[in-house]
């Protein structure tokens, strides 16, 4: 009922048109009407007056009702085509943005496949109702009220008689039919319970033989199938009896208003064209009724689909939780996690647990740890994608739920193992969002993320299309891009989340060269698999099971023995026999 008068909402944003398209029904129904009302004069003028004068009017009549009619319902339709498209464009923009602006969670305990059925099956359900559906509404239902309003005009009497008989009938059919759902329902649990027996009968057919009591089991069976015969005998009977039953009842209907009507002709109350127009409207009113009914029957999906649609639009956005007020600018003493633990939820298992550290200004820690240790979480949180469940995370001693989300997201930058590249030029995937920026920054970023030289080789340059996820770009270009697009954003923060992890050996030096310019001078945490990537950090974190277990330069931790000391050991071992999986199309002197 909710997402009833919610969706009647967004249909009555085009009132004005709602109201031309009103119009022109009450015409569509006016020309249908006059219809009847052409066939008295046919009837009692022209052939039984003799009039023909009066036969070819009506002739010439009838084109000119039909082209109205015509003219005014592809007005109707243009019309309403218009509204239920107009909403489905309405509906489609604020999904799109609310999918933006839900948090990163939200989809954690989604299945994506949800999100495009609803973009696509849900709102066309709606966009049927909201076309057709209003249309037919609308015009059939304005059609029912002028062709019931004409046959009273004519004779309220008969018209009562046929009115009064037609609920009669109908309420008797409604009940028989509900009547034979129940009984369905019933009839296809005996059927369930039997073809449960069968299995009961296989499966457990060494027991059965081994006890001798095939005899016993059998006649379980039969007792449960006569359930089942009884059951179905009795669907029948009252299914085949629905039929006929209408067809009787609607003799009967017909019997009464044919001998009604023509004791009123031969007592001259009406007059044989008057009382065949009469009959006429009664066809007519055949059509307005069916659709009708057949609007309603499919208003409960469509109800369905604006629900799930709804709903989603009713989860709270990251601009709706946000509760940060303060505008942070710059980073002047770093970023600081204190005793942070995280769940991804109720069902899993922690995550991270009490993990402290901070990194100061222009400092650069490296995060290791095997995969699974929580490395991507520490990366999720800072970037509050998610939210710490106990601990805070601290930016120059501000916890960051007191910094609007927007003005931290500012502050960091992310480049990941998986790059994300748009459908769109190489320019704009560097200057990301930002059209306006002039090639100047472009190519200089692009020149201080060494990938100046393989665009400038590409045929259309910095023109030049990049597939659909960069496929046809090597995966070092593609890591290059990623970090061409970081200088441009000019972070204060930097995190770098595997981001070489999944090159060969020859572009990882690039890349590495890459990254080394564009950590310098600024507040970077480096997680990486390869610790040939870490070395060079100011300090280093070892990650185990969500923990921090071990802590300090790499020299030093190697010389503890401990974890690191294991990982590295571990890397190198396999390290070894690797080959590059990813050719490299062209190498880049630095
Ligand atoms: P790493 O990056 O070190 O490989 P992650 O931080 O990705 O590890 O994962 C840490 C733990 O959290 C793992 O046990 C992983 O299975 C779990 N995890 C990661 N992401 C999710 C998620 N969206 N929902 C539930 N569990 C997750
Ligand atoms: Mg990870």
């Amino acid at each position: 009922m909710r997402a009833y008068t919610r969706l009647l909402g967004y249909v009555w944003a085009y009132w004005p048109r709602l109201a031309v398209a009103g119009l022109l029904a009450v015409l569509i129904a006016g020309m249908t009407a006059s219809y009847a009302w052409l066939v008295k004069f046919w009837l009692d003028d022209a052939l039984i007056g003799r009039d023909l004068s009066m036969l070819l009017m009506i002739s010439w009549a009838i084109p000119v009702v039909a082209l109205v009619k015509a003219a005014a319902s592809y007005g109707e339709a243009y019309v309403m085509r218009y509204v239920g498209n107009s909403i489905v464009r309405q509906l489609r923009n604020e999904l799109h943005g609310h999918f933006l602006s839900l948090p990163v969670g939200y989809y954690a305990t989604q299945r994506m496949g949800r999100f495009s059925a609803y973009f696509i099956n849900d709102v066309n359900l709606i966009q049927s109702m909201a076309t057709m559906g209003l249309k037919d509404a609308i015009q059939y239902s304005v059609q029912l009220v002028v062709l019931l309003g004409y046959a009273l005009y004519l004779d309220w009497s008969l018209a009562l008689l046929s009115i009064v008989a037609l609920p009669a009938a109908s309420t008797l059919l409604i009940r028989m039919i509900r009547r034979m759902k129940r009984l369905a329902g019933a009839g296809r649990e005996h059927l369930a319970s039997l073809t449960a027996m069968l299995q009961e009968s296989l499966g457990g057919l060494r027991v059965i033989k081994a006890f001798a009591k095939e005899a016993f089991a059998q006649e379980q069976f039969t007792q449960q199938n006569e359930r089942v015969f009884k059951a179905n005998m009795r669907l029948y009977r009252l299914m085949e009896f629905v039929h006929p039953s209408i067809e009787f009842v609607g003799a009967i209907g017909i019997a009464l208003v044919l001998w009604y009507g023509g004791r009123r002709v031969a007592m001259n109350v009406m007059t044989p064209g008057e009382f065949t127009s009469f009959l006429t409207a009664c066809v007519l009113l055949y059509a307005p009724v069916k659709r009708l009914t057949a609007v309603t029957s499919q208003l409960q999906p469509v109800m369905a689909a604006a629900e799930r649609i709804f709903s989603i639009l009713d989860e709270p956005t990251e601009p709706q939780l946000d509760r940060g007020t303060h505008d942070v600018r710059g980073v002047t003493r770093g970023l600081e996690l204190q005793c942070v633990s995280f769940q991804y939820g109720p069902e899993h298992p922690a995550a991270l647990q009490e993990v402290s550290f901070r990194i100061d200004t222009g400092e650069m820690v490296a995060l290791v740890g095997s995969s699974g240790s929580g490395k991507s979480t520490i990366v999720n949180l800072i970037a509050r994608f998610y939210e710490p469940s106990a601990g805070r995370l601290l930016i120059d001693g501000l916890d960051v739920r007191e910094i609007k989300l927007e003005s931290l997201r500012r502050l960091i930058g992310i480049v990941s193992q998986e790059t994300v590249l748009f459908h769109d030029t190489v320019r704009n995937n560097i200057a990301y969002g930002r059209p306006d920026l002039p090639q100047e920054a472009v190519t200089a970023a692009a020149q201080a993320a060494y990938a100046h030289n393989f665009i400038t080789a590409m045929p259309q340059g910095y023109d030049t299309m990049i597939g659909e996820r960069g496929q046809t770009l090597s995966g070092g270009e593609r890591q290059r891009l990623a970090i061409a697009r970081a200088f441009l954003i000019n972070p204060q923060i930097l995190i770098l989340d595997e981001a070489t992890s999944s090159l060969d050996y020859e572009s990882e030096a690039i890349v590495q060269e890459a990254l080394a310019a564009l950590i310098k001078g600024r507040t970077t945490l480096v997680v990486a698999h390869r610790l040939s990537t870490v070395q060079r950090a100011d300090r280093i974190l070892v990650l185990e099971g969500g923990r921090i277990v071990e802590e300090g330069p790499h020299a030093e931790l190697l010389r503890q023995n401990g974890v690191y000391r294991r990982l590295y050991d571990r890397q190198f071992r396999d390290e070894e026999p690797q080959n590059a999986d990813e050719p490299i199309r062209q190498t880049e002197a630095p």
